[in-house]
């Protein structure tokens, strides 16, 4: 038998997965892994059954069919004022995950270093590593506002050497947002270097409180050195379809899909046309911030009876509690045990940290029934 090197020794399978697999041993209410509860529209599930009765069930076009590709044209310019071209500037990928996987390939080399903002979604590490490049990390601060990026220690952590800033927001897993002031000192700290920026902003349709999401797209220094990142699967309710896209200047495009075309080669055919046929209308997505506020304050109303502390939570569908009035256990111990004792799961806050770090906190996704949310706070009551 051949011994089999490994690229990637100290990954394996994800606390979402080993979060899920548990909740279901348990029979648990599983608010841990990031996933709708409930149906996605009936009417976008017609438009792809629709497709593919109309044979549209062959190999697209490598970047994405042309009408979803001018209906992510539009979307775009008409949120953040920026026209990206479809034809060459965006590109349609197997879900954000592939979008962020062939971004980093792309222009990551052996040596390169890459800045990402902890705690961070777990698959911008392994890309990474994969790349051959070196992951240089900087801590999010928790304060009264909750977690914020110390940019101060950001343009510290910038050397020679470094290729890429990664940055999320609406925030995975904080439910922090970055605002027009953390852009511009971004900006102000990539100013006349070749870093270039990879924006993940999956959650871009999860603001709350009347806020704004600030697209990267539509800040001009930044946009020109970004791959901004959306996926259909959050803003849609179809985590499992696994769609969505870049935008990025044409010659970072030319570069990704390079990387995209040898990966998937191409995205299903059908979901995109039924998506782009969905998207003629903006008030599915217009609509979402209420749809998930209004999840959001009956959790936190409900959390409030209990003896977790609440973190601000104004983005994304994720709210950061603290426990520590309730138990001294690591985190990872910790949501094991509200697992299978108290019939709800989370997600401990330390594996979204490289070398892990103990603050007490978990993390529960609020995208699910009110009954779900209900059921579980009842639960969560008894603790
Ligand atoms: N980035 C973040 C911050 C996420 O939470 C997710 C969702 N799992 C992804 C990227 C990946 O999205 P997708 O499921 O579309 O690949
Ligand atoms: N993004 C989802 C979350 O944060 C999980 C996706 C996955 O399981 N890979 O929970």
């Amino acid at each position: 038998m051949p011994t089999v090197p490994s690229r990637l020794p100290a990954i394996g399978t994800n606390v979402f997965s080993t979060m899920s697999a548990l909740a279901v041993e348990h029979d648990a209410v599983n608010l841990g892994q990031g996933f709708p509860d409930f149906h996605c529209d009936p009417q976008l599930v017609d438009l792809v059954h629709q497709s593919m009765l109309a044979g549209q069930n062959q190999y697209p076009p490598m970047p994405g069919v042309a009408p979803l590709r001018a209906a992510i044209a539009a979307k775009v310019d008409s949120l953040y004022g920026k026209r990206y071209d479809p034809h060459t500037e965006i590109t349609v990928t197997s879900g954000a995950s592939e979008a962020i996987m062939c971004a980093i390939l792309c222009s990551v080399g052996p040596g390169d270093e890459v800045i990402i903002i902890e705690p961070a979604y777990d698959c911008y590490l392994p890309a990474i590593l994969l790349a051959g490049g070196k992951v240089v990390t900087v801590s999010m601060q928790l304060g009264e506002q909750g977690f914020t990026v110390p940019w101060d220690l950001v343009a510290a952590a910038v050397s020679a050497r470094t290729r890429m800033v990664v940055i999320n927001s609406p925030h995975n897993p904080t439910g922090a947002i970055l605002r027009q002031a953390d852009l511009d000192a971004l900006a102000d700290i990539v100013a006349g270097t070749d870093i270039l920026i990879l924006s993940d902003e999956v959650y871009e349709h999860m603001v709350y409180d009347g806020q704004q999401h600030v697209s990267v797209a539509g800040h001009a220094r930044l946009a020109e050195r970004a791959f901004v990142v959306s996926s259909f699967g959050k803003t849609y309710h179809v985590t499992g379809w696994k769609v969505g896209y870049v935008l990025a200047p044409a010659a970072m495009s030319a570069e990704l899909r390079k990387v995209h075309q040898y990966n998937v080669f191409t995205v299903n055919t059908p979901m995109q046309h039924g998506i782009a046929a969905y998207m003629a209308d903006p008030q599915p997505y217009l609509d979402l911030p209420a749809f998930y506020q209004h999840k959001r304050d009956l959790f936190r109303a409900g959390l409030d009876n209990t003896r977790f502390t609440l973190l601000p939570a104004d983005g994304t569908y994720f709210q950061c509690v603290r426990y520590d009035a309730i138990s001294p256990l690591p985190e990872l111990e910790f949501a094991k045990w509200l697992t299978a004792e108290i019939k709800v799961a989370a997600i401990p806050l330390a594996s979204f940290y490289v070398g892990g770090k103990e603050q007490g906190i978990v993390r529960f996704c609020f995208a699910k029934q009110d009954a779900t949310l209900e059921l579980a706070l009842a639960r969560l009551a008894r603790v």
